[in-house]
């Protein structure tokens, strides 16, 4: 049985579905990395904060605590004992979120929390450095991906739910550009571990890719 799991990949590949689903099977707590990068990016903002201030950045750092709790069977972020799940996906937070995740002394205040939340007990940690920089000692590495058509497709497909008219051939544009700044990136780049179990869910259901992790993670 594996206790420490991390998952890491591309925008679009099933990530946080994936992630979700398997903790709840394996009644492992699912740690969600980007929301730890949302809900930095929402105190920022909401204080008016700086984040090319260096001091003002490391003084509202020391200020911050996040943590998760289970609600209704999903975990849910609270920052500063406040719920703020539907705060962090605010259009304001998705577009200060990468200029904030690139800041070296961001990524280490959340390395060190990350590392301490996911040991604390038996988890699920979903990110984009999670196998490679945050948790290189875990039991099962897992990298998921999916062609780029196919993540553009289930990208194009949720926005179109949403009620927002885009194109198809713009979200593929956006896609690929996203996987070569996320890829080329000086700071923790998005790249599978050595040893890292490479899945392309391009042609599986989310029902069989969490029964195929289930089994890695039991073996
Ligand atoms: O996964 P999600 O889209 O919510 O993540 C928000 C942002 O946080 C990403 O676009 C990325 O810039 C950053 N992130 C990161 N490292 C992680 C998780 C998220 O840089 N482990």
């Amino acid at each position: 049985m594996k206790s420490l799991i991390t998952i890491d990949g591309p925008a679009g590949a099933g990530k946080s579905t994936v992630a979700h689903l398997l903790a709840k099977k394996l009644s492992y707590l699912y740690i969600d990395t980007g929301a730890m990068y949302r809900a930095i990016t929402y105190y920022l903002i909401k204080q008016g904060i700086d984040y090319g201030d260096s001091e003002a950045l490391k003084q509202a750092l020391e200020k911050i605590d996040l943590h998760f709790q289970v609600i209704d069977g999903a975990s849910v972020i609270f920052l500063n004992g406040k719920r703020c799940d539907e705060e962090i996906r605010q259009t304001m937070v998705n577009q200060h979120v990468s200029p904030v995740a690139k800041i070296v002394a961001v990524r280490l205040f959340l390395k060190k929390k990350q590392r301490d939340l996911a040991q604390s007990t038996s988890s699920v940690t979903e990110g984009r450095d999670i196998g490679t920089v945050v948790l290189p000692d875990a039991d099962l590495k897992i990298f998921l991906t999916a062609r780029p058509e196919i993540r553009a497709q289930r990208r194009w497909k949720e926005l179109k739910e949403k009620g927002i008219d885009i194109s198809y051939s713009d979200v593929l544009g956006n896609v690929i550009e996203r996987d070569t700044i996320d890829s080329t990136r000086s700071e923790a780049p998005l790249r599978p571990a050595d040893d890292a179990l490479m899945v392309d869910t391009s042609d599986m259901s989310i029902e069989e890719v969490v029964n195929f992790l289930y089994q890695k993670a039991v073996d």
